[in-house]
């Protein structure tokens, strides 16, 4: 009984870390097309992901505020075009965003209690990324 508890909460802690994972990788191949932004399908087709993960892991990006997920008609198909509403100085420090591993991501949202408006976490990695970046 007890190696099946560990075990679950084993394998529950690797899928959050795959999550995050993904998640960074979405956020980062959404970042590399700038301001241009990117079809989320092209997003999907190059990580692998099915269209229900992608589109769960854009959304969870788009309520921390860190993407836009516009709805637009391509080729006669209605599909969600994705583009950056933070851009990090360096597109390598993403790994490091506080986002991607936040607990709490799941409260933050602009209007709420937990918000990337009053974060310590994002001021902090923002003002780091800015001193790594004006000392480089
Ligand atoms: S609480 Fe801070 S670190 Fe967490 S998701 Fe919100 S802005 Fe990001």
């Amino acid at each position: 009984m007890v190696t099946e508890v560990s075990h679950s909460k084993k394998s529950s802690e690797s899928e959050e870390y795959e999550d995050m994972d993904l998640t960074s990788k979405v956020y980062k191949l959404v970042v590399e097309h700038g301001k241009d932004g990117i079809l989320q399908s092209l997003i999907w087709k190059d990580l692998s992901l099915t269209s229900r993960d992608g589109s769960r892991l854009a959304i969870r990006l788009e309520k921390r505020g860190m993407v836009k997920r516009e709805r637009i008609l391509e080729s006669g198909r209605w599909t969600y075009k994705l583009t950056p509403l933070r851009l990090p100085v360096q597109i390598d420090s993403i790994e490091q965003a506080p986002c991607v591993t936040c607990k709490v991501e799941e409260k933050c949202s602009p209007l709420g209690v937990i918000s990337p408006y009053t974060c310590n976490l994002l001021s902090g990695w923002v003002l780091e990324e800015y001193t790594r970046k004006s000392s480089s």
